[in-house]
């Protein structure tokens, strides 16, 4: 399972320089192969032949741009399968979720781009009779991580070949087994030389010569506030543009109108906040409850955290998946320990392993309740499956709460009032504000204000990222 090679003009290649490390397993802490780590060298050799391919690639009229885009699509659904198993082996997702979520990213985002680039008005006019063109940027870096691995690379890639963008991709360096299969699928279906390259690397090393190349006319980050700030620093000198997708510390307010419905809302909350074991950007990290349904709401989250399974994200099931690393492993430990000594209340997990799983990255479903919004672990991103119960004495101080934090990619709403609904969301600070369990369909467009980035990827708003607006005036 090595990833060794690069993918650049077309074809596979050596890395010019000589250092690797090991991909892991994070659910037996075992090495499972080895990934190339290239230099800026690897950069400018793939953004060459990107610059070379804009000179056609460029130029695709928007048909051919849609054919390529639907082979992508259907030699993504063929090598499905393999996507997920490899996301499963690479970053710990449990195999079901890596199928029906991790590698349908690929599926569902093509669906999005197709349907948005079909409709998309390429040239139009304006009704002072000046003409506009919309025109690929150039060529672009995309700079993706490893807890959505699939997702993040299609949120980026599809966007630019739907552009005639030609894109150059580090992914994470700890998940390169699904990158080089999406490199696999997209050279089957018959992505130009050049306009796809892939290179293995660090973020200091081969993300940075990225966003400051001068060739380069985008970069696209998803990944944490602090390498997507070096990202805009390095950026700034080529006056790119820069499109951010960081971090989160989404609030979920639960108000005691949901009613006979609390148990299941409140149950949904929980398993929403776990899932792929609590190491997603908008994860509903801080159940921020109203007062007079909180202690119902601790309880079933406390019940609902216990009954959550942890074990092997190769065996089939609904339960969840070892944490990714042990970096990560450590550091979910530390903030469990924050949280205990800020003086909040742990209900249910805490510190260690869960029981019976003494190898891997396991960490337990953790709740605590009691939490105020100035405590650690209200603030920092954790990345694990811990869940933070704040009590808010109304409305008006539940979105107080909300609020009162650095990011703002998503909010959650659980109530029983349409109205409540409306009138929430319009008050929250988010790119995305969910609504009793109601999810994200393929082609909408995400992505956060505040510290949580800027840009938004997926479907038309997507896709204009990677657009420049020409004017023409006809004498
Ligand atoms: P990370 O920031 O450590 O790494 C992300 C990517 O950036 C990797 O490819 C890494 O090699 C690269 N990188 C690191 N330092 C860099 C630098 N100085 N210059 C250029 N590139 C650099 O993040 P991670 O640990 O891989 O992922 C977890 C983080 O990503 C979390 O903060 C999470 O919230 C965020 N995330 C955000 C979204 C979103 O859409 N908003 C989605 C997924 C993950």
């Amino acid at each position: 399972m090595d990833a060794t090679q690069f993918y650049i003009g077309g074809e596979w290649v050596s890395p010019l320089g000589t250092d690797t490390m090991p991909i892991m397993d994070p659910a037996e802490d075992a090495r499972i192969g080895t990934v190339a780590l290239g230099t800026a060298a690897d950069v400018d050799r793939a953004a060459e032949a990107a610059v070379a391919a804009f000179e056609t690639f460029g130029r695709w009229r928007k048909a051919e741009r849609l054919d390529l885009l639907r082979r992508i699509r259907a030699v993504t659904e063929v090598r499905r399968e393999d996507l997920a198993q490899a996301i499963t082996r690479e970053m710990g997702a449990p195999i079901e979720m890596s199928r029906a979520m991790q590698a349908e990213a690929g599926i569902g985002h093509a669906d999005g781009f197709i349907e948005a680039l079909e409709a998309q008005e390429e040239r139009w006019k304006l009704s002072n009779g000046d003409t506009l063109v919309r025109e690929p940027i150039g060529p672009v870096g995309l700079i993706t991580p490893w807890n959505w691995p699939i997702n993040q690379i299609a949120l980026k890639v599809l966007p630019a070949l739907a552009t005639g963008c030609p894109a150059i991709l580090k992914p994470s360096e700890h998940t390169p087994l699904s990158a080089r299969i999406y490199a696999e699928i997209l050279h089957e279906a018959g992505v130009p030389p050049g306009a796809f390259a892939l290179v293995f690397g660090t973020g200091p090393e081969v993300g940075d010569a990225l966003a400051r190349h001068p060739a380069l006319a985008m970069v696209s980050f998803t990944g944490s506030t602090r390498a997507g700030t070096s990202v805009t620093k390095s950026a700034a000198d080529t006056v790119k543009r820069v499109t951010l997708e960081l971090g989160g510390k989404s609030p979920n307010l639960v108000f005691a109108d949901c009613g006979a419905a609390l148990e299941e809302r409140v149950r949904a909350s929980v398993a929403e906040c776990f899932l792929n074991s609590g190491q997603s950007c908008d994860a509903p990290t801080r159940l921020i409850v109203e007062r007079a349904c909180y202690d119902d709401a601790v309880e079933i989250a406390r019940d609902a955290a216990e009954r959550t399974g942890v074990g092997d994200p190769r065996r089939e099931g609904d339960h969840i998946g070892p944490l990714f690393d042990k970096l990560q492993w450590d550091r979910v430990q530390a903030m469990i320990l924050t949280g205990i000594e800020e003086g909040a209340r742990l209900v249910a997990g805490g510190p260690g392993r869960p029981s019976g799983l003494n190898q891997g990255w396991y960490a337990r479903p953790t709740v605590f309740a009691d939490v105020s919004n100035d405590m650690q672990i209200a603030r920092k991103e954790i990345f694990g499956p811990v869940l933070s119960i704040l009590p808010a004495a109304d409305e008006a101080e539940a979105i107080d709460i909300a609020n009162d934090t650095e990011y703002g990619l998503a909010a959650y709403i659980q109530t029983g009032d349409a109205e409540r609904a409306e009138r929430v969301a319009a008050r929250l600070r988010a790119g995305a504000v969910h609504v009793n369990g109601g999810g994200l369909g393929w082609g909408t467009p995400f992505g956060g204000y505040k510290a949580s980035g800027n840009g938004r990827e997926g479907g038309l708003m997507g896709i204009e990222d990677y657009q420049e607006v020409k004017s023409l005036h006809f004498g």
